[in-house]
């Protein structure tokens, strides 16, 4: 099988070819992204109309690249997936209207993908893990603690109650005069500073279950920030990094405690491999990266993460999460619409305990 993928939900177009022959492990064979992150950057975030207008004038030429890189033609597609929702709508539509023309035009299968399964599924690209593994779906718009039993089975057992931890890496980036996106400025700052001298608050952590809290972090950051300026009428460098630091050993902190109670929770369905797995932009940091290790470690459980260019957003991984739509026979038609909103769990309380 071989899936031509399109992704356009936040702000990088990407096309994307993976195949997968029986029995064999999946290939990308060409992953292509735009990044826009130059069009965005005067406005400290991403402004959704230049987003949309970007979309438009690349995703045309993205496509092309991915087959020449991958060098196929359309012919040599079998079905053509497209991101479909949840994002900023004028991107999605971009990449929804694409995929019908490339449909509609080559006669082959379409398939509306969800980008968080697509973040969701990439363990399984990268590593082949069987199901059910317990994700930690951590990006910049999510935060959620999944048990993946299916291509298309997830159960959420927890998440953020507020902001997601990318949003928050963003938004200190932005508080200490940080370059966007966040995430990767703030990790550089961190590595030279003390995550001791700033001891921000692990909230939640005396609340059972596996609901997360993010938005006090970024107060309590703002505070103490203003209280540096107070003190020497200024940010130094030591500063800035000590504040990195600290914010990002609170986040970190926080994920692997929840990560152990989302355990219990998994491990009580007695799955034969034990497997933890995480995704979306914030498991591209290191730090991050290394305490669920840990904590995967301590359970005895496998961990595994996928490279950092397939944790941010990619078309590689929605060309997969279509690949395993195909093989279960689930296709879309001309009335695919792009959702902004699309929730991908079902809820679990029975597995929370809490009634919620
Ligand atoms: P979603 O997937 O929830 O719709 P998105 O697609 O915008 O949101 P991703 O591309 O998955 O998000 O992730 C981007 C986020 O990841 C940004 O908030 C960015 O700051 C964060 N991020 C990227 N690299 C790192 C890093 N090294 N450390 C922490 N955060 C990071
Ligand atoms: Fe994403």
């Amino acid at each position: 099988l071989t899936i031509l993928g399109l992704e356009s939900s936040c702000d990088d177009t990407a096309a994307a070819v993976v195949r997968q022959k029986d029995g064999q492990a999946p290939e990308i064979l060409s992953s292509v992204v735009f990044g826009q992150t130059e069009l965005h950057a005067a406005f400290g975030g991403v402004v959704p109309e230049i987003a949309a207008r970007a979309h438009a004038e690349k995703i045309d030429i993205c496509v092309k690249q991915a087959l020449t890189q991958a060098n196929l033609t359309l012919a040599d597609i079998d079905g053509i997936a497209v991101t479909a929702g949840p994002g900023l709508i004028g991107g999605v539509l971009s990449g929804v209207m694409c995929a019908k023309g490339l449909a509609a035009g080559s006669g082959k299968p379409l398939i509306g993908v969800n980008h968080l399964a697509g973040h969701a599924l990439t363990p399984r690209l990268t590593d082949q893990i069987a199901f059910p593994y317990l994700m930690l779906l951590v990006s910049g718009g999510h935060c959620q603690f999944l048990l993946v039993k299916g291509p298309d089975d997830f159960t959420r057992l927890g998440g953020t109650i507020d902001d997601a931890p990318g949003e928050a890496f963003d938004k200190t980036a932005r508080l200490l005069g940080l370059p966007q996106p966040g995430g990767p400025s703030v990790e550089a700052e961190a590595l030279t500073g003390d995550p001791k001298r700033f001891r921000f608050p692990r909230p939640m952590l005396d609340r059972e279950g596996c609901d997360m809290s993010f938005s006090g972090l970024k107060t309590a950051l703002l505070r103490a920030r203003d209280q540096v300026v107070a003190e020497k009428s200024g940010l130094s460098q030591q500063d800035r990094a000590d504040l990195a630091a600290g914010f990002q050993a609170a986040v970190r902190d926080v994920l692997m405690e929840k990560t152990r109670r989302a355990l219990t929770l998994y491990l009580s369905e007695n799955p034969t491999h034990p497997t933890v797995a995480v995704a979306g932009g914030v498991a591209a940091n290191k730090s991050i990266r290394e305490g669920l290790e840990t904590v995967s470690a301590e359970n005895g459980v496998q961990f595994t993460a996928p490279p950092l260019a397939l944790c941010t957003d990619n078309a590689a991984m929605i060309a997969y999460a279509g690949l395993e739509r195909f093989r279960l026979g689930h296709f879309d038609d001309m009335t695919l619409v792009a959702r902004p909103r699309w929730p991908l769990d079902k809820q679990a309380p029975a597995l929370l305990g809490s009634g919620k």
